[in-house]
C-alpha cells in the first residue's frame, strides 16, 4: 500500500517525539507485571499505572516521565475489556491489537491534548475534518460526576461544529482500566467511513460505518476496590488509538482485515487451506462460515504469537486458560471450516513475525518456541475435537433431541470430558441455529464450581459425595474461600 502500517505507526511516534518533546517508551509485555487486577495488558496506560497513582519508586526512571509516547501490544480477551466474542463477527475488534498513545503526567492537560490529536489526524494524516465526530462526557448525576463542559469548549474553539460534538454517559465516556484502578472522563474521536451526510446518530452504535478511533482520557480519579472514587495526586492525560483502525482509514479500506497488517496472513491461510480465498463477507449468515473463519484464525494467531512470546502459555487458569480457549477456537476453525491439515496454525507464526517482528523483536526471537507450543497444544486437542463434533451431530440427530434446545448435559460433557471451551460450544451450536439449555448449564457450572472449591479447600484429588455432605457452603464462607459470580466466569 501507498502508506504502509509501519509508516502510520512511525508518523504517530515521530509526531509526539520530535514535534512535541515526548519520550518514546517501548511496549511492555502483554503479561501484566505485579497487577493482579488484570489478566492481560489491555491498554497503553497499564505500565504507567504507578505514575498515575503516585506510587512509582522515586528512584526509578519512570518517576521522571512527564511526556511519553508508545505503541503498546494489547490483548482484550478477558476481564473488564473482553472482545473475544466480537472477533470474526465485525471488522474492527481484535483480541490482540496495537494501541498508539501519548501521555502527560502532570504536564499538559485537556487543551494541548485535544489540539495535538486534531492536528495529527487532520494535518499530518490528512483525514478530512468533516468525517470526524467527537464525543465528550455528559456527566453522571448518580455518581456525582459533572459534565465535561471544559472539553466541549476546547473542541468548539478548535473548530469542531456543535452538531459533530456529542455528549455520552459513563459507559462510553468515562474510561476505566478494570474493576479498580485509574479512571476519568474521556473524549473520543470517531470516523465516518461514508461521508457526505450527517452521521451523528451512528456514533457509538457499533455501526461498521462510523468507528471509534481515538480515546483521550483525562485521568483524575482512582476507582478503589470498594468502588468509591478518590482524586489522584496529580491529573494526567492518557490517550489510546487503535493502529489497525487508523491504518484501515488511511489505506482507504472498510475493514481492518484489508490492510497490510492482515492481508499477508489471509494469503498464508489460503495457501494451507482447501477453501476459496477470503472475500470479506460479514453478517449473521456468515457466522461460522469461511470468511469469519479467516478472520478468527488471522486474529487468534497474532494473539497466540504475542502472548506465548511474552510467556503466557495455554494453560488451566487465568490468562493461560483464556489463551487455551483462543487456541482451541483457532484449531477448530482451521480444521473444520478451512479444512487445513495438522500443523497449519503454527505454520502461520513466521507470517506474524514478518508483519510485526521489526517492531516487537521478541516475535522473531521466540518464533521457534511459539511454533512448538502451538503444535503441541493443537495435537492435544485434535482427537477430542473430532469426538466432540461427532457427539454434537449425534445429539442433534437423536430421537429425544427437542428442536432448538441443546441438552446441557452434553454441552457440559463436551467441556469437562473433551476440553471444549464452553464459548466454542456456544458458537458451534449457534452456527446450527441451536441454543444450549442455558439455565441447566449454569446450574451444572455452579455445582462443579462448588465441587472445585471444596476440593481446593480439602486439597484432595477426588471428592466423595460424603465429603460434600460434610462441608457446607456456610463452612466454605467460614474458611474464607472466595466464590464470587465473577470467579465463575473467569474459571470457564
Ligand atoms: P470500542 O467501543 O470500539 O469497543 P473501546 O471504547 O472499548 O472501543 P478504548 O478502551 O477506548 O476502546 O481503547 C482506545 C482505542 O483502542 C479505541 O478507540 C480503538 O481505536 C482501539 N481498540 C479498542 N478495542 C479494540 C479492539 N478490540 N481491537 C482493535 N482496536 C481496539
Ligand atoms: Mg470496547
Ligand atoms: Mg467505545
Ligand atoms: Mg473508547
Amino acid at each position: 500500500p501507498e502508506l504502509p502500517a509501519a509508516r502510520v505507526r512511525g508518523t504517530f511516534l515521530d509526531f509526539f517525539r520530535k514535534e512535541h518533546g515526548h519520550l518514546l517508551v517501548p511496549s511492555s509485555p502483554v503479561r501484566p507485571r505485579g497487577d493482579p487486577s488484570l489478566l492481560f495488558v489491555n491498554a497503553g496506560m497499564n505500565q504507567f499505572k504507578p505514575i498515575l497513582l503516585g506510587t512509582a519508586d522515586p528512584r526509578s526512571e519512570m518517576a521522571s516521565y512527564r511526556r511519553v509516547t508508545n505503541s503498546q501490544k494489547c490483548v482484550r480477551a478477558g476481564g473488564k475489556h473482553n472482545d473475544l466474542e466480537d472477533v470474526g463477527r465485525d471488522l474492527t475488534h481484535h483480541t490482540f491489537f496495537e494501541m498508539l498513545g501519548n501521555w502527560s503526567f502532570g504536564d499538559y492537560f485537556k487543551e494541548e491534548a485535544c489540539r495535538m490529536a486534531w492536528s495529527l489526524l487532520t494535518e499530518h494524516y490528512g483525514i478530512p475534518a468533516d468525517r470526524l465526530y467527537v464525543s465528550y462526557f455528559a456527566g453522571d448525576a448518580a455518581s456525582g460526576l459533572p459534565a465535561d463542559e471544559e472539553t466541549r469548549q476546547i473542541w468548539l474553539d478548535i473548530g469542531v461544529p456543535p452538531r459533530r460534538l456529542l455528549p455520552f454517559g459513563l459507559k462510553e465516556n468515562f474510561w476505566e482500566m478494570g474493576d479498580s484502578g485509574p479512571c476519568g472522563p474521556c473524549t473520543e474521536i470517531h470516523y465516518d467511513h461514508i461521508g457526505g451526510r450527517d452521521a451523528a446518530t451512528l456514533v457509538n452504535t457499533d455501526s461498521p460505518d462510523v468507528v471509534e478511533i481515538w480515546n483521550l482520557v483525562f485521568m483524575q480519579y482512582n476507582r478503589e476496590v470498594d468502588q468509591s472514587l478518590l482524586l489522584l495526586p496529580q491529573f494526567s492525560v492518557d490517550t489510546g488509538m487503535g493502529l489497525e483502525r487508523l491504518v484501515n482509514i488511511l489505506q482507504g479500506k472498510r475493514s481492518n482485515y484489508d490492510t497490510d497488517l492482515f492481508t499477508p496472513l489471509l494469503h498464508a491461510i489460503h495457501q494451507i487451506s482447501r477453501v476459496r480465498p477470503y472475500s470479506g463477507r460479514t453478517g449473521a449468515a456468515d457466522v461460522g462460515k469461511v470468511d469469519m473463519a479467516y478472520r478468527v484464525v488471522a486474529d487468534h494467531i497474532r494473539t497466540l504469537s504475542v502472548c506465548i512470546a511474552d510467556g503466557i502459555h495455554p494453560g488451566m487458569s487465568g490468562a493461560e486458560l483464556v489463551l487455551r480457549r483462543i487456541l482451541r477456537r483457532a484449531v477448530r476453525f482451521c480444521v473444520e471450516v478451512l479444512q487445513t491439515p495438522q500443523g497449519a496454525l503454527a505454520s502461520l507464526v513466521p507470517t506474524v513475525s514478518h508483519i510485526l517482528g521489526d517492531v516487537y523483536p521478541e516475535l522473531h526471537r521466540e518464533a521457534d518456541r511459539v511454533t512448538d507450543i502451538i503444535n503441541e497444544n493443537e495435537a492435544h486437542f485434535l482427537s477430542s475435537l473430532q469426538q466432540g463434533s461427532r457427539l454434537i451431530l449425534r445429539t442433534l440427530n437423536s430421537v429425544d433431541y427437542k428442536h432448538g434446545v441443546f441438552p446441557a448435559s452434553v454441552a457440559w460433557s463436551l467441556h469437562r470430558d473433551l476440553g471444549f471451551p464452553l464459548d466454542l460450544v456456544d458458537l458451534m451450536l449457534e452456527e446450527r441455529g441451536v441454543q444450549v439449555d442455558r439455565q441447566e448449564l449454569d446450574r451444572l457450572i455452579t455445582e462443579s464450581h462448588k465441587v472445585k472449591l471444596y476440593s481446593d479447600v480439602l486439597n484432595v484429588e477426588t471428592l466423595t459425595p460424603v465429603m460434600l455432605d460434610v462441608l457446607s457452603l456456610a463452612e466454605l464462607q467460614r474458611l474464607g474461600v472466595p466464590h464470587t459470580d465473577d470467579g465463575l466466569k473467569y474459571q470457564y
